[in-house]
């Protein structure tokens, strides 16, 4: 019989719920249960797949081809699940599914409301697969007070009822500190589940955040004022890395409070020995490495999440500190030299990314690593950027570029390396366009195979010749160029199981310059760091004793 965990917020957004819930999923497994996390985002687009990532943050893409919010990412890097389609809903998708149904008239006349019609299709949502894992977790997105989160508030108020005993809500909330009073404040709180009990909702745990240690006496009033038990008030303070979660919030007893409030009591304890692991080579870095990253949407740390965290896991698994720094690719763009710009760093990634704009910057920085033996990383659209520079510069192809760019405008000549592929089938998966099909849902989305050639560095890098990777494109590498590229020492190493689609690049006379088609940075987990990375993080290492 499956359990639930409800996990809330309160006063304000941004506390880490997402970290909270993947962390509390992390202990759970440590004592040998099953998990599975979710999130419910209250706000109505059908997905994030078509929001800005100004706006968003980075989109999380499923194995089974799901556009998702990033919070997904933290489940899988904290847990090891591969999240799927199921396990994240809007209310935009919740509500249009209802609306389908009404016009198929499968509600057989009746007049459709949010409660039951809207709360039952969310019901029926955080059901799906319940039974195949011990505790299911599910986090609402948003804060408490949000209006289009009241349908999520009251489907999971349903619960209390519907599966008495199975579940538990767990709220996490901030204690301010007033600095004049030398304080902490536990009104926000109290007010936040005031405002959660006047729905119905009783929370069993209360998580706060805190900058400061909650003292005994503030702890016990939040109890009797919120309706909690002294030990259930979990303090969660700032921590140095957010892979620490798990080891502190066990310290603070959060699994104990969690086990606790489902009458629990014979839980094995947590084996945490690959936590022990993981955050002894966060403290203790034998050496630093500086990378560069070189993007569209550099301003906001959350747009490329997922890399940012591979990166990380890239220099645990070389037990070194990596510095970042995230530079908006336009910079690159004056027509001045590069060089004073880039040549302090060890090594240069160049993410994903959508649209011309840097792009030009992109293909600079790519002249610079491969002419300046600086390894090189390419994701997705900084790959089809290192090819379209290589066939510039190397394959004389003096006008090649992406139709991404050429297409809408039509005034520029281009020779398209990298064109809009119009239809391709791959088992049961079709994928067909028309000519200015570039909305979003279009894409090429979710796990793919790769063939990687044997005794490329890749294939070497990966330890195997038969990789699975996520995507998220419309554009790819064109394979016609695959010889004269090829002549010029550009590997096309890695490519679709029919042939067809280049799916990484790699250049043999060079420390480390790679390019993939596809984003290695979803799979990466602290305690499995993804192997390219690694070896990424590996180069940058013998490179910054060069310099
Ligand atoms: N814009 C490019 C494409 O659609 C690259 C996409 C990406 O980097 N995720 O193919």
């Amino acid at each position: 019989m499956a359990r639930y965990i409800f996990i809330t917020g309160g006063v304000v957004s941004s506390l880490g719920k997402g970290l909270a819930s993947a962390a509390l999923g992390a202990l759970l497994q440590a004592r040998g249960y099953t998990v599975r996390l979710r999130k419910l985002d209250p706000y109505l687009n059908v997905d994030p797949g078509t929001m800005s990532p100004f706006e968003h943050g980075e989109v999380f893409v499923t194995d089974d081809g799901a556009e998702t919010d990033l919070d997904l990412g933290h489940y899988e890097r904290f847990t090891g699940v591969s999240a799927r389609k199921t396990d994240s809903v809007s209310s935009g998708r919740i509500y249009s599914t209802v609306l389908e149904k009404e016009r198929r008239g499968d509600y057989l006349g009746k007049t459709i409301q949010v409660i039951p019609h809207v709360t039952n299709e969310i019901k029926e949502f955080i059901d799906i697969g319940s039974d195949e894992v011990d505790f299911m977790l599910c986090e609402i997105g948003g804060t408490v007070g949000d209006i289009e989160a009241l349908p999520f508030f009251e489907a999971i108020r349903q619960y209390s009822q519907d599966k008495r005993g199975q579940c538990v809500f767990m709220h996490l909330t901030l204690l301010p500190y007033i600095a004049a009073a030398g304080e902490l404040k536990t009104k926000p709180t109290q007010h936040s589940v005031k405002e959660l009990r006047s729905i119905g909702i009783a929370p069993d745990i209360l998580m706060c955040r805190s900058e400061h240690p909650i003292p005994e006496k503030e702890r016990a009033k939040l109890a009797l004022f919120c309706n909690v038990r002294p030990e259930s008030v979990i303090p969660a303070l700032d921590l140095k890395s957010i892979y620490d979660a798990p080891l502190a919030y066990h310290r603070e007893g959060m699994d104990r409070a969690v086990l606790e409030a489902f009458n629990i009591t014979d839980a094995p304890e947590p084996d945490l020995t690959k936590w022990h692991d993981v955050m002894d080579r966060v403290n203790h870095p034998e050496g630093e490495v500086k990378i560069a990253i070189i993007g569209k949407y550099t301003q906001l740390g959350d747009a490329y999440k997922s890399i940012a965290e591979a990166l990380t896991h890239g220099g645990m698994a070389n037990k070194v500190k990596v510095k970042t720094q995230w530079i908006d690719s336009e910079i690159f763009e004056t027509g001045e030299d590069v060089t004073p710009q880039l040549e302090g760093f060890n090594a240069i990634l160049v993410p994903g990314g959508f649209g011309e704009r840097g792009t030009e910057g992109m293909i600079n920085a790519a002249t610079y690593a491969r002419t300046h033996n600086v390894p090189y990383f390419g994701i997705c659209l900084g790959m089809q950027m290192a090819v379209t520079e290589a066939a510039r510069n190397l394959a004389g192809i003096k006008d090649a570029g992406s139709e991404e760019f050429d297409s809408k405008s039509g005034e520029k000549s281009i020779t398209p390396i990298v064109y809009h592929l119009k239809e391709w089938v791959e088992g049961n998966r079709t994928i067909q366009r028309s000519a200015d099909d570039d909305k979003g849902g279009t894409m090429r989305l979710g796990a793919y195979n790769a063939v990687l050639k044997p005794g490329s560095r890749i294939a070497e890098i990966y330890g195997t010749e038969t990789i699975s990777e996520r995507h998220r494109h419309r554009y790819e590498v064109d394979m016609s160029y695959r010889a004269a590229l090829e002549a010029k020492g550009v590997d096309f190493a890695g490519i679709s199981p029919d042939g067809k689609l280049p799916e990484t690049i790699e250049i043999k006379d060079h420390p480390w310059y790679i390019g993939v088609q596809f984003h290695p940075e979803l799979k990466s987990k602290p305690f499995e760091p993804h192997p390219l990375f690694a070896s990424f993080v590996e180069a940058a290492l013998k490179q910054s004793r060069f310099v």
